[in-house]
C-alpha cells in the first residue's frame, strides 16, 4: 500500500486521464430526470480517513445520490434498533438479483434479504423511528448531511421525476407489507425512500461520506461521530455482498473494496481505516453501475495496492 500524498494524487490523475474517454453504457432512463443529465460528466475523488481531498474532473457537480443513500439509512436504522434486530428484520444476505427485484421479496418470505436492494431499503426506512413520515425523512436527511459534513438537500426536480414513475417500488412496498416486513405505512416508506434517493451530492460529498465510514463512523471534516464504530463492519460487509448488485461478486474479486453504486452515476468504495474513493459518470452498465466510475475507482484502488483481502 502506497498512501503518501504524491501517490494518491498521481493515482487520481491517472485514473481520470485513462478513463475520461471511455465509452459504453447509458444514462438510466426509467427515471426521466436521470436521462437528461449530461453523459460526458466525469469526476474522481479520494478522501483519506483524516480528511485530505484529492480530486479530478467534475467533482463539484451535484447529482442524485440514488441507491448510495441505502448505506446511510441502513446505518441510521442500525443505530436506532440495534444490529441484531436490524439483521433479523431486514436481512443481510446477497440476493444475486437486480436492485429492483421483486423475487428477493416474494420468494424469501420472512425478511427482504438485504438493506441495499430496493425492497430491503424500503423496509429499512420503515424501521427508522418517527411519529410521521416527515420525522423519518428529517432523520435521514440529517444523517446524510452528517456523513457528508455539509447540509444535503432534496432536489424537487429529481423527487418529482421519481415519485411520478415509481410504480414498481410501490408494488414492492405492498409485497413487503403483505409479508409482514414493512414496519410502517408502505406508501409512506416508499415516499421517504424515494426522497432519500433524490438528494443531491457531489463526488466530493461522496468521498467525505465514504471517509466517514473509513474513519470508523467519525466525519473527518467535522470531527462529529455519526454512527458507532461497532456498526461500521456490518455496513462494509453489506456493501461487499450487495453494493454493486449482480456485479458485487466480480467487484469483490477484481477490486476487493466494499463499494456502493447508484443509478445517478455515483460509485463509492471504502478501504477501512484508510480512505474512500468516489467516482461519478452517468452512463450505466446493465447491472445499473456507472461504467466510467467503476473503471476509475478500480484503477485508483489497484494503483494504490488497496484491497481488504490483501495483507498490507
Ligand atoms: N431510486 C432508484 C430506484 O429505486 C434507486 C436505484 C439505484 O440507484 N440502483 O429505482
Amino acid at each position: 500500500m502506497k498512501l503518501d500524498q504524491a501517490s494518491i494524487e498521481n493515482a487520481v490523475k491517472t485514473a481520470y486521464a485513462d478513463h475520461k474517454d471511455d465509452t459504453g453504457g447509458e444514462n438510466a432512463s426509467y427515471i426521466p430526470y436521470l436521462a437528461s443529465v449530461d453523459p460526458a460528466l466525469f469526476g474522481v475523488c479520494v478522501m483519506t480517513a483524516d480528511g485530505q481531498l484529492f480530486e479530478m474532473g467534475d467533482t463539484g457537480f451535484e447529482f442524485a445520490l440514488e441507491s448510495i443513500s441505502k448505506v446511510f439509512s441502513m446505518a441510521w436504522a442500525m443505530e436506532k434498533v440495534g444490529l441484531e434486530t436490524f439483521q433479523q428484520k431486514v436481512g443481510a444476505d446477497p440476493t444475486g438479483e437486480p436492485f429492483n427485484s421483486v423475487i428477493s421479496v416474494a420468494l424469501h418470505g420472512d425478511a427482504p434479504v438485504s438493506p441495499l436492494v430496493n425492497a430491503g431499503a424500503m423496509s429499512t426506512v420503515s424501521l427508522i423511528p418517527g411519529d410521521t413520515a416527515e420525522d423519518r425523512w428529517e432523520a435521514i436527511l440529517q444523517v446524510q448531511s452528517a456523513f457528508a459534513g455539509r447540509k444535503i438537500r432534496l432536489s424537487d426536480e429529481v423527487n418529482e421525476s421519481e415519485q411520478s414513475t415509481n410504480f414498481h417500488n410501490r408494488a414492492i412496498a405492498w409485497l413487503l407489507y403483505s409479508g409482514g416486513t414493512m414496519y410502517s405505512d408502505p406508501m409512506e416508506a416508499c415516499d421517504v425512500y424515494t426522497r432519500q434517493c433524490s438528494t443531491l451530492v457531489t463526488a466530493r460529498d461522496l468521498a467525505a461520506m465514504g471517509a466517514t465510514i473509513a474513519n470508523r463512523g467519525v466525519n473527518p471534516l467535522t470531527g462529529d461521530r455519526v454512527v458507532q464504530a461497532a456498526h461500521v463492519p456490518a455496513m462494509l460487509a453489506e456493501m461487499t455482498m450487495e453494493g454493486l448488485y449482480t456485479a458485487s461478486g466480480d467487484w469483490a474479486y477484481q477490486v476487493g473494496l466494499p463499494g456502493k453504486s447508484g443509478v445517478g452515476g455515483g460509485i463509492l468504495a471504502v478501504m477501512p481505516g484508510k480512505l474512500a474513493i468516489a467516482g461519478f459518470a452517468p452512463p450505466l452498465d446493465p447491472a445499473g453501475n456507472s461504467v466510467k466510475a467503476q473503471h476509475a475507482v478500480a484503477q485508483v484502488a489497484r494503483s494504490l495496492g488497496l484491497s481488504i483481502y490483501k495483507a498490507s
